[in-house]
């Protein structure tokens, strides 16, 4: 039997119900988050860290976490991409 320091497993768990106890409204766009959808699901229930963990957040302080939709949060994550400008050249 290997004892593994399980990362943020079971207090992750704990403490993400616990934010989504406390409020069900995304904070990234303000609407109401239904807690009865499937993970899967782009408008299902996810946890965002307000502060970034790298500058020294506890990752399991619920001051510090907010609910978010699924899309709403991949979206804050992920820069869209730039369009391609295309130079035209006219010799
Ligand atoms: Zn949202």
């Amino acid at each position: 039997m290997s004892r593994s320091k399980g990362r943020a497993g079971r207090p992750w768990r704990r403490v993400r119900a616990a934010v989504l106890a406390a409020s069900t409204t995304c904070w990234l766009c303000g609407r109401p988050i239904d807690l009865d959808l499937p993970v899967t699901h782009r408008m299902s229930a996810t946890v965002d860290h307000v502060d970034p963990i790298s500058l020294g957040g506890d990752p399991l302080n619920p001051a510090l976490l907010r609910p978010a939709h699924r899309s709403c949060n991949s979206s804050r994550g992920n820069r869209p991409p730039k369009p391609r400008r295309r130079q035209s050249r006219d010799w």
